[in-house]
């Protein structure tokens, strides 16, 4: 048995955090002493994250930075996709800045955000919201207990916190 006080694979971790990008913007962070809970090992963080938490003890501070092929990965510019209106509903409200959600080729949801429009040409960024970003997270590890089998099933953690349903 190893020592339930350090981060391992099917542990639920909870940490207060605050993700910050290069130019001090605040991506999210919890609150006072709100924590978010994730299942170890199970890829619910972004992997350069988990990475840096493994082994970890409770009460330790860290400040890790991730870069993006760790993260939400490269910028790509082929995601970058010019559409032509016809293809949004008629009545959807197209500006700069709105975000939408679409369907990849594989039929899986995808955030699409519009970035520019001229005439019925839309274009799209298809992007994660942080991809080619690095991300500098400020984590304190609160608290480090066993997963229960159901969390272990369903990889992810229960609870105030993890996932409510
Ligand atoms: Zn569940």
């Amino acid at each position: 048995m190893s020592n339930l006080d350090t981060v391992a694979a099917g542990r639920v971790v909870s940490m207060q955090y605050t993700l910050t990008l290069d130019d001090g913007q605040i991506v999210d962070k919890t609150e006072g002493e709100e924590s978010l809970d994730y299942l170890h090992g199970a890829g619910n963080i972004v992997p350069g994250l988990e990475q840096a938490l493994e082994g970890q003890s409770v009460g330790n501070a860290l400040k890790v930075r991730v870069e993006p092929d760790q993260a939400y990965g490269a910028h790509s510019n082929e995601a970058v996709q010019d559409v032509d209106r016809s293809a949004f509903p008629e009545d959807a409200q197209l500006e700069v800045g709105v975000t939408f959600q679409a369907m990849d080729q594989d039929g899986n949801p995808i955030l699409g955000t519009i970035t520019a429009m001229a005439g019925d040409q839309v274009t799209v960024d298809f992007n994660h919201p942080l991809a080619g970003k690095p991300l500098n997270f400020e984590v304190k590890i609160v608290a480090i207990r066993a997963a229960t089998d159901e969390e272990q099933s369903h990889g992810h953690a229960h609870g105030a916190g993890g996932h409510e349903h």
